[in-house]
């Protein structure tokens, strides 16, 4: 295994709500240190698969495996520990506290000798240094001191990545990271995702195929909830089973 193994792998997994079968019979390989997109029309699937592989939603059938660990039965926080981390579409941090206080909480988090408000004030300038060198890794320094609320949105989208990086995440899992966004945002979040794909790998549900076609090294398609192709974006793009499911949408 080692090297080649895929750090995240899908065997054979089916989620049915209610009898309804979302998905089907879906595996997946993720590669390590790659960026790889889920993408299809509306009601494909991804957003199941998403949160099947972040243990949001437990699967009717199948496998599921994070750095070769069967992590079928584990819960959300423990994959979380194990080093895949999840962003969420809709901003998850706390409004009235600054973007300084949100990065050093979500620094703190699972550390095994808890919060450090009583530590020694060189562990706490520590802390503050590394907060601040992930606003500025997410470009977003500037608003070190200013409430989350009071961000704009797609510096609070670079907030909540910021925050995610503080959990040293080996698998980063993005949910529609531009979703919402004007055209310069959409820039700086890519190039924000290019950087942090340097050194971890990246799974993302992404509509935005011009984000999908420059950033991604593997796109799997889907289409009522199984997979319809997989690829670079030049050899899914050309598929004539991708284009009749994005054009009979
Ligand atoms: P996508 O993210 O590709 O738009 P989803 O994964 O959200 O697709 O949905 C796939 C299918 O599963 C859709 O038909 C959707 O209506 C259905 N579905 C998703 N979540 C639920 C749920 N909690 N209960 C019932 N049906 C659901």
């Amino acid at each position: 295994n080692g090297a080649d193994e895929p750090i995240l792998r899908l065997e054979n997994v089916s989620k049915s709500f209610f009898g309804f079968l979302a998905v089907r019979d879906f595996s997946l390989d993720v590669r390590r240190g790659s960026i790889h997109a889920l993408i299809g029309p509306n009601g494909a699937g991804k957003t199941t698969i998403f949160n099947l592989a972040t243990k949001t939603l437990p699967p009717t059938r199948g496998r599921i495996f994070f750095k070769g660990t069967d992590i079928t039965a584990r819960s959300a926080s423990e994959v979380a520990r194990l080093g895949m981390v999840r962003s969420f579409q809709i901003s998850a941090v706390f409004a009235s506290l600054t973007a300084l206080e949100n990065v050093k909480i979500a620094l703190q988090r699972f550390r095994p000798d808890g919060f450090a408000f009583w530590k020694s004030s060189k562990v706490l300038h520590a802390l503050d240094d590394r907060a601040m060198a992930l606003l500025c890794d997410v470009g977003i320094e500037s608003y070190a001191h200013a409430r989350a609320s009071e961000l704009p949105y797609g510096r609070r989208r670079a907030l909540e990545i910021a925050t995610t990086l503080a959990l040293d995440p080996e698998l980063l899992m993005l949910d529609e990271p531009t979703a919402g966004m004007g055209h310069e945002d959409v820039g700086r979040i890519s190039d924000l995702i290019r950087t942090v794909a340097r050194d971890r790998t990246v799974l993302m549900v992404e509509h935005n195929l011009s984000i999908v076609a420059n950033l991604s090294d593997q796109i799997t398609v889907l289409a009522r909830g199984e997979r319809l192709a997989e690829g670079t974006y030049d050899v899914v793009s050309r598929d004539p089973a991708v284009i009749e499911a994005y054009v009979g949408s």
